[in-house]
């Protein structure tokens, strides 16, 4: 997990200061929606950020066009960094909140390419509860989705 912390207030983020051009940032790409750059940590070479230029702390803060748009460019990226690098592995990784890996609190996603034993780590302690309780769980989320 990234190990920076973005203190900054809202709208005065480390983010918002790479889209206002305020901060310099090595820029991939940008449209109406969106912002890439590279990552200053550089988990690998090429390891781009895809954020939203209006400032939204998570993905729940988005609106639908601008979910869209995040994925978008990330796949537009993900092709980018395979005509350039070629990596054998590529992780898009997008955390929210500080329990789910968020550091810097205006909405971003990774796009890492990976390769075999490069030291990139996500522990995934499975719990494979029994049918019954994934049928329970899978109710409770669709009586939430709403229309
Ligand atoms: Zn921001």
């Amino acid at each position: 997990m990234p190990n920076f912390v973005d203190p900054s207030p809202p709208g005065q983020c480390i983010f918002c200061r790479i889209v206002s051009g305020e901060i310099p940032a090595a820029k991939v790409y940008e449209d109406a929606l969106t912002i890439a750059f590279m990552d200053i940590g550089q988990v690998n070479p090429g390891h781009v950020l895809v954020a939203s230029k209006r400032h939204a702390v998570t993905l729940l803060d988005l609106t639908t066009e601008e979910c869209a748009a995040v994925m978008q460019t990330a796949q537009r990226i993900a092709q980018a960094i395979g005509r350039e690098f070629d990596p054998p592995g590529l992780t898009l990784l997008q955390a929210n909140g500080p329990e789910g890996g968020q550091t810097v609190f205006h909405f971003h996603m990774h796009v890492v390419p990976r390769y075999a034993e490069d030291g990139v780590g996500l522990l995934w302690p499975r719990k494979e509860p029994p049918v019954a309780v994934l049928q329970d769980y899978a109710a409770r989320l669709r009586d939430k989705l709403g229309t």
